[in-house]
C-alpha cells in the first residue's frame, strides 16, 4: 500500500490550479496559434541559439499543450512528456527514436493491433528485426533480449488481458542494454506508474482514459528529460505529429476526473465481469483481478475486459440485442462498448494472424463506461437471453 501515497499526492496536481494563467481564470486558457512573435532581432537569435526558452512554432512548443505534457508527467512520475497528434504518433515516433537498420527489438505478444503493424511494416521495411515472445514467460523474455535494442511492452494486453510482471520485466530489459517502453493506456497512471517499476519510457493512447469523454485523439509520452530530450529533438520535429492545443485543453479537462473515473470503471466493470463468471452462458471471463492476485505495481483494475460464450449461444444475436452497450471500437470514454472477438479475427485472417491469436472464436470485450451497474447487467442479461438457445429470438 506505500505504493499509493505518490498516486494520491500527485493526483492532487492535477485538480490544482497551477497553470501559467494571465486573467486568473479557473480553466487555463487554449493558446489556439501556430506561432508566436518575437519582439527583437535579440530575442529571436537568443531563441533560436537556446539561450530563451520560449515558444516559436506550436509543432515544437505550445502552452496549452506544455500544461498537460506537464500534468502527465508529474502522474506518472516522470522528469517530461511530449505530446502527440494521436497514441500511434507517439508510439512511432518513441520507436523511431531508438532504432536503426540492423537492430532488433523485443515485444510480448497480443500487443495493440496497429503496434503490431508498425513493427511488421515500418521497422521490417527499415531493417529491424521483431522478436515476439510470451510477456508471462520471464525466461523465454530473458532468452530474447541479449542483443536488443529496446523491448516493447504493454499490461494488460490488448482483447486477452495477459497481465505481466513489469518490475521484472524492465529489470530484464535494463540488464540487457535495452530501452523498455510500456503502453499503459489500460491502467492509466491511476492503477499503474511504470516508469516507478523501472521502465524507461511510458507511452498513452490519450484517446483514452486520460481524454475520456470519446472526443479527442491524441498520445504522449514520458520519461526521463534526456530520453523524451532524443524523442523532442530527433523524430518529433520530423515526423510532426504534434499534439493540437485544443486536444490538450479537452485532455486536461479529461485528467481533472481521473481518479474519479477510474474508480467508478474499476468498480463497475468488476461486478459486471464477475456476475458473468457466475452466468451459466459464460466458458470464462478474461480480466486480470479474476485471474488471480494482481502483480506487484497493478493497484486496480479498468473498466476493459473480455469474456468468451459457451458453445451454442448466438454472438451475432447477443450483439444485436444490446442496447445500452453500443457497438464499437475504442474505449476509456463514458459509453460501455462491445466488440465480438469474430470480427477481429476475419479482419486479421492471412498475414496478420498473429494479431488474432489468442483471440477466441466465441469472445466479446467489453468496455464498461458510467452509465450505473444494474442498468448494465439488465442489458447483457436480457441480450443473453436473447442469443440463447430455445430463446423466442433463435
Ligand atoms: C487505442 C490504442 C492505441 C492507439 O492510440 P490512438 O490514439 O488511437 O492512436 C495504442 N495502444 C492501445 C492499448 C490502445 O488501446
Amino acid at each position: 500500500m506505500t505504493d499509493r501515497a505518490p498516486i494520491l499526492a500527485d493526483a492532487s496536481r492535477i485538480v490544482a490550479h497551477d497553470e501559467p494563467n494571465p486573467y486568473e481564470a479557473v480553466v487555463p486558457p487554449i493558446v489556439q496559434t501556430s506561432l508566436f512573435t518575437f519582439a527583437s532581432y535579440r530575442e529571436m537569435e537568443e531563441t533560436y541559439l537556446g539561450q530563451k526558452a520560449r515558444p516559436t512554432y506550436s509543432r515544437g512548443l505550445n502552452p496549452t499543450v506544455r500544461v498537460f505534457e506537464e500534468k502527465l508527467a508529474a502522474l506518472e512520475g516522470a522528469e517530461d512528456a511530449l505530446g502527440f497528434a494521436s497514441g500511434m504518433a507517439a508510439i512511432s515516433s518513441t520507436v523511431l527514436t531508438f532504432v536503426k537498420p540492423g537492430d532488433r527489438i523485443v515485444c510480448v505478444r497480443h500487443v495493440y493491433p496497429d503496434a503490431y503493424r508498425l513493427f511488421e511494416t515500418v521497422l521490417k521495411r527499415l531493417q529491424v528485426e521483431v522478436a515476439y515472445v510470451d510477456g508471462q514467460d520471464l525466461a523465454a523474455v530473458a532468452a530474447a533480449l541479449p542483443g536488443a535494442m529496446l523491448f516493447y511492452m504493454e499490461s494488460p494486453t490488448s482483447w486477452v488481458m495477459d497481465v505481466h510482471d513489469v518490475a521484472a520485466l524492465a529489470g530484464l530489459a535494463r540488464k540487457n542494454g535495452a530501452i523498455s517502453v510500456i503502453d499503459n493506456s489500460w491502467a492509466s497512471p491511476i492503477f499503474q506508474q511504470p516508469l516507478m517499476l523501472g521502465c524507461d519510457l511510458v507511452v498513452h493512447s490519450a484517446s483514452k482514459y486520460l481524454g475520456g469523454h470519446s472526443d479527442v485523439v491524441a498520445g504522449v509520452v514520458a520519461g526521463s528529460s534526456a530520453l523524451i530530450g532524443q524523442i523532442r529533438s530527433s523524430t518529433l520535429p520530423y515526423l510532426g505529429g504534434k499534439m493540437s492545443p485544443f486536444d490538450a485543453w479537452l485532455l486536461t479537462r479529461g485528467l481533472r476526473t481521473l481518479p474519479l473515473r477510474m474508480q467508478a470503471h474499476q468498480d463497475a466493470a468488476l461486478a459486471i465481469a464477475r456476475r458473468l463468471a457466475a452466468h451459466p452462458a459464460v466458458e470464462s471471463v478474461q480480466h486480470p483481478a479474476l485471474a488471480g492476485a494482481l502483480p506487484q505495481g497493478l493497484s486496480g483494475t479498468s473498466g476493459l475486459f473480455s469474456f468468451i460464450f459457451r458453445d451454442g449461444i448466438d454472438v451475432p444475436a447477443f450483439i444485436d440485442a444490446l442496447s445500452v452497450f453500443s457497438l464499437g471500437v475504442s474505449w476509456g470514454g463514458h459509453e460501455s462498448l462491445a466488440v465480438p472477438g469474430r470480427v477481429v479475427r476475419a479482419q486479421n485472417a492471412g498475414p496478420n494472424s498473429a494479431i488474432a491469436f489468442g483471440i477466441h472464436d466465441n469472445s466479446v470485450r467489453l468496455h464498461v463506461g458510467l452509465e450505473g451497474i444494474d442498468l448494465l447487467w439488465r442489458d447483457l442479461e436480457a441480450a443473453i437471453a436473447a442469443a440463447s438457445p430455445g430463446s423466442a429470438a433463435q
